[in-house]
Formats: structure tokens, sequence, C-alpha cells
């Protein structure tokens, strides 16, 4: 039972990543004074890291000056924006709908929201494009930051089920880390991996990162790989555990499948051979297969780098690989473990909140799955042709197949890659609808109706972090302005739209009053699904505190571990090896663009910044966007720290200042991917980026692109 609040408290979820840190917020009922760490919650016991301690900085007065405080509309590209009331918006972009709706069909139109919206309002989004409009065309910015794992999960466990939570730490013996800068984006995780090790010095922590990282700075073991080269380096250390006989034969034969056919593969994958492609000491490859396969318990955690590849799903099912060779998964302090990036990518993925997925983990290719769904929701049908993911978006944006999009919560025009394909595919869409809590982002500033959404301390639903909890997340003061909860605006317009479309099942459709009711149509979706939560109400929540799933109904507490009996959801209960091979990364350094940058986030700004980036104090630790690179290559261009450089690749450039890093290996260049335009810069860090991607999860090679760096002249 959580200890008793003062009246002018509020206990709610951190807003910015995926570690799902509990707050309480004081305020005095219209204004938020503080927030403070909650010390029941059991992602964070009371801690805040420099971000989640500043939010009550964000939601000031002054923030006010940025924030969408009414709707505003435009008719017409060559006339400004004029502030509307709600139902003109509403209805204006229901007959817009509607219009490409009955002129091209309900593929032209399309959704792109955000793992930043609660789990309430990803259901509603869902429901508007699956079950009233009929297009699978809704995706969200998650698809950027954890697709890849979620088809690793799917192709190697049978579900998008991360098997481990953040407790296991205690009982780990070996942290294998890859792909994450975890001290700087999962910051209270990273805090409790140093208490992990701190009571256990025995504990060995590998890090795998191209870059030295704050966190490869505390490693055992650092393996630098070169970018791109993950594969190689995962299939050598299965070489190595096998050649060593560290894997576990009756593991594999009593709970796996397909593993003769990787041996085959990782047999030709030595240390030597893999030392080659990825830049390694074969003796460091050989250390880490062995802390991996003998430690007695190991944790794999990855994230953005090892997800935004073009083989980000192969990179996942590698690591899984290891896990099940050595039996590392379903017992305490073991298993392959993504960290997600958003606050509730995980709820994303719940609600089937992406065009291939529909609700309760279910998967729009399959026809059982439809049925299921179109009979929960009552409609005749959900559409079979999958819809497009966040790259095909765009690409049919520009391309004029998109002619409506509604964008909820989120920056595309900053955050996709190649910005500038993406910022024409918005100037080539006929209507662009943006909801959003501020009126400055990149992509607001397309928007033909611009809709004011609330935002963190202002809205009521719930979210899940990266070890399946469920927190809840309540509103404590007004909403400032004419501001309104994400599925409130986009179920209203539902019903408008529905209206238009002589849609007599809109009604019955969208019937909620307020959040509870969507959240208890979402978990009946769940019944008898791998994250069954059929056993938990608000309720619940609120008594009993944030919870994991699966927690079906009757259960009394969610499941802390899974696969802890060796039964996988797959047709035969056994879990699947996938076959993994080295390949390179889509765009490769050459003569004319000699340098590999990569990008990533930095410790006290997230994602495009539209919130952190009021706070002044947060711009102590790093106050402007600058690229990274190694002393070598700086002497080799006759570049000095602090120089104004020029960084340019087959796709844009951007300007801005150099940073002198030993971070960085030789031949390679890091930018923080928060800044969009600035003062020095048309664009930001993606107008550099590539958006070819993973053909199985469709996730964007954000974290690799070939670029030229050149000292401005005039600097
Ligand atoms: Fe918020 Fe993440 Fe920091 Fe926790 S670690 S306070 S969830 S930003």
């Amino acid at each position: 039972m959580a200890e008793a609040l003062k009246p002018l408290e509020t206990r709610s979820t951190c807003c910015y990543c995926g570690v799902g840190c509990g707050v309480i917020i004081e305020h005095d009922g219209k204004q938020i004074t503080g927030v403070r760490g909650d010390p029941e919650h059991p992602a964070n016991f009371g801690r805040l890291c420099t971000k989640g301690s500043t939010l009550h900085l964000t939601v000031q007065p002054d923030s006010l000056a940025v924030r969408a405080l009414y709707p505003e509309l435009r008719t017409n590209r060559e006339s400004q924006r004029a502030r509307t009331d709600w139902n003109t918006a509403l209805d204006h972009a229901a007959d817009r709908f509607a219009q490409v709706i009955r002129e091209h069909g309900p593929d032209a139109v399309a959704f792109y929201i955000s793992g930043q919206l609660l789990t309430e309002d990803y259901y509603v989004f869902n429901k508007l494009a699956k079950g009233l409009i009929g297009t699978n065309n809704v995706d969200t910015n998650s698809r950027l930051c954890m697709s890849s794992a979620v088809v690793g999960y799917k192709q190697t466990l049978g579900a998008d089920s991360p098997p481990a939570c953040y407790d296991d730490l205690k009982d780990t013996q070996c942290l294998f880390i890859t792909g994450s800068n975890t001290a700087f984006a999962h910051p209270i995780l990273f805090r409790r991996i140093e208490d992990a090790r701190a009571a256990n010095p025995a504990m060995k922590m590998i890090v795998v990162d191209p870059r030295r990282t704050d966190t490869a700075e505390q490693a055992d073991l650092h393996l630098a790989l070169l970018p791109g080269t993950d594969i190689a380096l995962y299939n050598a250390m299965l070489h190595v555990m096998l050649w060593e006989e560290w894997i576990k034969p009756d593991y594999i034969a009593a709970h796996t499948e397909g593993f003769e056919a990787l041996r085959k593969v990782v047999r030709e994958y030595t240390p030597a051979m893999a030392a080659g492609i990825c830049g390694l000491d074969k003796k460091d490859i050989e250390k880490a297969a062995e802390w991996f396969a003998t430690s007695g318990a190991t944790m794999s955690m990855y994230c953005m780098g090892t997800n935004q590849s073009s083989h980000g799903t192969h990179n996942n099912a590698a690591i899984i690989n290891m896990h099940l060779a050595t039996a590392q998964i379903g017992k305490p302090g073991a298993g392959p473990f993504s960290l997600t990036g958003q606050p509730n990518a995980m709820g994303g993925r719940e609600v089937g909140g992406l065009s291939n997925l529909l609700s309760g983990h279910r998967d729009l290719g399959n026809a059982e799955h439809r049925a299921e769904v179109a009979r929960l929701w009552g409609v005749d049908s959900v559409p079979e042709k999958p819809g497009l993911s966040a790259v095909e978006l765009f690409d049919a944006m520009a391309e004029g197949k998109v002619k409506a999009v509604w964008i909820a919560c989120t920056n595309p025009a900053q955050s996709m890659p190649d910005q500038n394909l993406v910022h024409k595919a918005l100037e080539t869409c006929d209507f662009v609808v943006v909801q959003e809590a501020y009126r400055n982002t990149e992509t607001a500033r397309y928007a033909d109706l611009l809709l004011p959404a609330t935002s963190w301390g202002e809205k009521t639903g719930t979210v899940t972090n990266s070890e399946r909890r469920i927190s809840r997340v309540i509103q404590a003061v007004p909403a400032p302005g004419e501001a309104r909860h994400d599925w409130d605006a986009a179920m209203d317009f539902a019903r408008r739209l529905g209206n238009k479309l002589d849609n007599a099942q809109t009604g019955k459709l969208f019937p909620y009053a307020n959040e509870e009711e969507i959240w208890n149509e979402h978990r009946e979706s769940t019944r008898g699904r791998d994250l069954d939560i059929t056993g938990l109400s608000y309720a619940t929540l609120e008594s009993q505190g944030p919870q994991q799933w699966p927690f079906p109904a009757g259960a009394t507490r969610g499941k802390v571990r899974l696969y802890e009996d060796g039964i996988f959801p797959t047709a035969s209960g056994k879990a699947k090896f996938v076959v993994t091979e080295h390949r390179e990364t889509v765009e490769k350094a050459d003569a004319q663009y000699p340098i590999r940058l990569t990008t990533g986030r930095l410790r006290d700004q997230w994602h495009g910044m539209s919130r952190t980036g009021t706070v002044a104090r947060l711009y102590a630790h790093e106050a402007e966007p600058m690229v990274h690179m190694n002393a070598a290559d700086m002497a080799r261009r006759n570049l000095k720290d602090g120089d104004m450089v020029r960084v340019k690749s087959r796709r844009g450039e951007v300007v801005l200042r150099l940073l002198e890093s030993a971070s960085v290996r030789a031949g390679q260049a890091f930018m923080p991917m928060h800044w969009g335009r600035n003062a020095m810069s048309g664009l930001g860090t993606n107008a550099l980026t590539i958006k070819a991607f993973d053909p199985y999860s469709k996730q964007p090679e954000l974290k690799h692109a070939a670029v030229q760096i050149e000292k401005l002249e005039d600097s």
C-alpha cells in the first residue's frame, strides 16, 4: 500500500524515457509547483534524473508562450493560420478527411502518432483508423526506436514480451549492454546497475558500443566495434561458446528449435575473422564470450544502437540466440532485455498501434486475429492490406498518394531521417493536422490545422515501461487554454467523420466517457493473449501500485519474469534460433563521404527538445549542438576544437561547432539527435541521416550515415 499523499499532491509517472519512474506532482490545484520521485514506485524508488526532477519547470506559466492554447486553422496555403473554435476545427477536419476518403479511398489518409501518447490515446487512434475508416495507415514514432526489438522477440521467442525485469539486476553476474548508452538514455536504470555492481563486485559489465560513452567508461570490457558489425561479433561469441562447449545442449534440445542451421553458420565466424570485421581484438571477443556463457546469470540490455539498423531485427535475434544457446533466460538475473526509449512505446505495442499490428499483440497478417479484433470492435472486418510504416508513409505523402494526415504528439519534421524529404512530404500533403501541446515544433509549421493537446500533469491514463510495468498517469492541474486530451479530440473527430461517411456504427465504436472506459475495452482485447491484463483495473493499479503484465483475471500480482518454465508462445512451445549473418550498413564511407556518422542522446535533453528546451538549467550539460570528432581526423583536416564546420551527407547538410572528443574512433563522428533547425543551420541532425530500413521491422538506419566534414570558410 502506497503512503498517503498530502491533499495537493498527485501520484503519476515521468513522461520522458522508458524507465517509467514514478513521480509525485506537487501543485496548488491550478499550477504545478514541484515534483519529486515516488519512493513507492518499483521502477525508481524515489529517484529522478535531471530531466525528471525538472519536469515541473516545463509547465510554468512562462512556458505558455510555446504552448498551443486554442485550435488554429488555415483554409489555404497562402494564408496564415488563425484562431478558431473546436467545432469549426473538427468539422473542417472531418470534411477534408471524408472528401479524400470518398475520392481516393481510405488508404489516402493516415495517422502518425507517438510513443509519448498514453495507452488510452493510442487505443482510440488505432480503432479510428482500422475500425472506422478502414485503413491500416496508423504508424508511430516508436517505429523509429523499437520495432526491430518487437520483430526480434517474435521471430525467436514467439511474442513481443521482454522476459526480464529491473529487479533481475540483483542476481545478474554478467551484464551485456549493447547499443545503449544507458547512463544517458535511461539514467535511473543505470543507477540501479551501479547499485547492483556495488553490491556484487564480482559482476562483470561488458559494453558494446563504437563510442566510448559514459556507460562504456564504466565497463569491465568495452568492445568498441566498428558501426554496424554487431552480428559478426555476436556470431563469433557464439562460435567460441560452441568451441569451448559452454552451450547448454539439454536446454537447446528441450526448449528450442533450429540450432543446427545456426551452428553451421556460426562455425564460419571465428574470433579472428570477426576481429577483422569488427575492428576488435580477438582476445576481447573470446573474453566476452566466456563471461557471457559462464557467468551463471547473464542479462543483455540493448536499445537504439541495436534497433536503428538496416539489420536491426537480426541484431536482436543474434543476441537472443546467445541467450537461448546458453540457457540464459527464464531465471533470475538473466535474459535478453530490450529497453524502450519512450515512456509508452510498450503501451503502443500492446494496443497494436503500428501499421502491421492489431490490439492485444495480434498480427494484421493473421486472418483469425483480424476476425477477433473485428468481433471485439463490432465492425464487419479489419482491412487486410498492411498500412504504411513511418518511412513509407512520408514517402507516400511526398508522392501525393497520402493526401490527408493527422500527426499527434510527435515531430517528424525533425525526428524522421532524411529531413528534406519529410519536409517535402508535409508540403505536398493536401491537408495536415497537427495535434500538439507545443506550437513551435518543426512539424507545427506545416499544420493546416493545429489542435492544442494536454501535456504531462494535465492528462490521465496509463503507460507501460520497459519491464512490462503498467503505471497510472494522473491529471493534477487543469489544461491551459482550450487544450484537450488526445483521445478525446480524436474521438470527437471520429464521430463527426463517421457521420459524414454515413457510418451508422460510429456511436457504438466510440462510446467512451472517460479514460477508464477505454482502458476496460483495451484490457478485454488482451484476454487469453500473452499479455493478458484482464485482472488489472484502474482501482487495482491505484491500490496495489504499478503492475507488470501478464495480469490475468484472478491474478494477485503481475508476472515478474517470463519463460521460467521453458515454454514459449510458439506453435511448438519451443523458442526458435534465427540464422543471422553479418551485413554491411547500407551507406558505406567512401572517398567523397569518408566519415561514418552516428547519432544519439545527450544526458539532459529529450527528443526534439519541445519540453526540455524550455528549461535553462538543462543546457548546462551541453549548451549547443556539436559534432564530436577524433583528434587524428581533425589534424588531418586542419580543424581545431570549436571550429564551425559543415557536415554534409548525400541528403543534406548542417552547420555546427566541432568538439574534439576521444570518445569516437578515427573515421567516425557523433552528433546528438536533439537539435533541429537552429540559428547556425537550416536543418537539424536528421537532414544527414538515411531512410533505408530493416526489411522485417521497417525501422530506419538512423545510426549510420556517411558524411564529409569541412571547416566553414569564414569561421
Ligand atoms: Fe524520467 Fe527516465 Fe529520468 Fe526516470 S530515468 S526520471 S523516467 S527521464
